[in-house]
């Protein structure tokens, strides 16, 4: 996400850290390199011109804490104006008493509706409520039936829509069995053409006129960027949209669609997609995406991760473990399991600060996939009484657990190395009252 965009402005923000004065035309420079990275981020043109106008502005004023160095106050005016330009505060479904609170989704075919329909169900339930999936997209076949399988698959009940039945009819009938059901939140999934017509449109109003709607979420492709902002612009101008969903945000790059869409349509990003497993699906937080696009990181959504996946019990007895220096090869390998739980180490490492400074160090040792599938191999190659007792591992061992791993004794070497200094650093954390406290969950 947004990768090629931090690369440029960390490259801009460095030069003007460079300067002990900055002048006027220091930042002037800068702003002319901050708009170029915008439009190559495919940011929609007068959106670019405006945000560097408005940070000029308050750059010459220096509305800001005279405690920061020059160069550090115009990096907060531009995180400040980008967080504003993501939408300012997080946006979040209103459940506002109305039985049942009903969201439709809409957007042109293969943006990710009925998977994002899905995903949202999924969450929906795990927060304790009573969701309800509707198919009214009668016209690609197997739609229907799509919805059918997710819904299985998050364990949501799906209304026994039919393709020879009236969208409008399909989404009145399911209210009525909401209502009989007990069930809260309706999430109607709708049909979408490759291009936006007028049948589209005339169908999603019939739905929006005869359904007391809670939310219009519009879904778009991120990767589609200013094509999905444009189409975005013309739903709104016809339905009034509540707020927008972008999927497919893990691969996109560039990220013209999130920074454009809310200047443009007035309307929320509500939620990213990133990926296409169920649990893909995150709330988006404006402040947090600007740190992230600054390369600063989003470490508040990695803690919320790690807190979603890693079981609490699990969790206690590791820290016990590591109270005592008791931390085995055994135990390593459930924390690898635990990380992998929690998305792609890609995915993970763009949420760590400093990640891509990293990333441009030519010699550094970078995160990837690959090394933790090989650790995982050369764990489990070896016996429960050496992943207990590392100290047993002598050379026939290791050439053992090589062959066994389909690895190399240098790279068996690697993962014991890395794993006694994790124990050391642990003994000299335990020598240092307090030093642990912060490893104890929140909650
Ligand atoms: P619809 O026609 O709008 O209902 O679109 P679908 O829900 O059928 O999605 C179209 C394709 O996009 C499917 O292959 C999905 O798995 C995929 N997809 C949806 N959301 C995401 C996402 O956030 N990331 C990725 N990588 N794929 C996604």
């Amino acid at each position: 996400m947004f990768e090629n965009l931090t690369d440029r402005l960390e490259a801009v923000f460095k030069k003007l850290r460079g300067h002990g004065v900055l002048t006027e035309e220091h930042i002037a420079e800068a702003m002319r390199e901050v708009r170029m990275a915008l439009l190559e981020a495919d940011v929609n043109y007068q959106v670019a011109r405006d945000f560097v106008d408005s940070v000029s502005a308050k750059a010459l004023g220096r509305e800001v804490s005279q405690k920061l160095s020059p160069g550090q106050q115009v990096i907060k005016i531009v995180r400040d104006e980008l967080v504003e330009l993501l939408g300012g505060s997080t946006e979040q479904i209103r459940f506002d008493g109305r039985q049942p609170v009903t969201i439709m989704m809409a957007g042109l075919q293969g943006s990710g509706k009925t998977t994002t329909a899905g995903k949202l169900a999924a969450q929906f339930k795990d927060s304790g409520r009573r969701p309800y999936l509707v198919p009214a997209d009668i016209y690609r076949p197997a739609a229907i039936e799509q919805l059918q399988i997710l819904g299985d698959r998050v364990g949501v009940p799906v209304h026994p829509s039919t393709a020879d039945t009236k969208p409008v009819d399909i989404c009145r009938r399911a209210v009525a069995a909401a209502r009989e059901n007990n069930y809260d939140t309706l999430i109607i999934d709708t049909a979408g053409r490759l291009h936006i017509d007028e049948q589209l449109m005339g169908e999603l109003k019939e739905i929006q006129t005869a359904v007391d709607l809670s939310e219009i979420l519009f879904v778009a492709d991120a990767m589609t960027g200013q094509d999905a902002v444009t189409v975005a612009d013309t739903f709104n101008k016809n339905l009034e949209i509540t707020g927008v969903v972008l999927t497919k945000m893990e691969g996109d790059a560039r990220g013209g669609a999130a920074l454009s869409i809310k200047r443009v349509t007035g309307k929320p990003i509500m939620y990213v997609g990133t990926g296409e497993g169920l649990d893909a699906l995150e709330t988006f937080h404006p402040d947090r995406t600007a740190s992230r696009i600054l390369g600063m990181g989003d470490v508040l959504t990695l803690i919320e991760k790690a807190e979603a996946v890693v079981d609490k019990q699990e969790a206690d007895r590791i820290a016990r473990k590591l109270k005592r220096s008791e931390f085995t090869l055994e135990d390593f390998l459930d924390q690898i399991q635990q990380i992998k739980k929690m998305g792609s180490l890609e995915q993970i490492m763009s949420m760590v600060p400093g990640i891509n400074k990293l990333r441009q160090i030519k010699d550094a040792p970078q995160p990837n996939e690959k090394e933790l599938v090989k650790t995982e191999a050369i764990i489990r190659s070896m016996t429960r009484k050496e992943r207990t007792n590392h100290r047993i591992i002598d050379a026939s061992r290791r050439q053992r657990i090589a062959a066994g791993s389909g690895t190399s004794v240098a790279e068996v070497n690697r993962v014991l190395k890395s794993y006694t200094e994790m124990l050391k650093m642990l003994k000299k954390m335990r020598g240092k009252p307090g030093a642990m406290s912060g490893m104890k969950r929140r909650k």
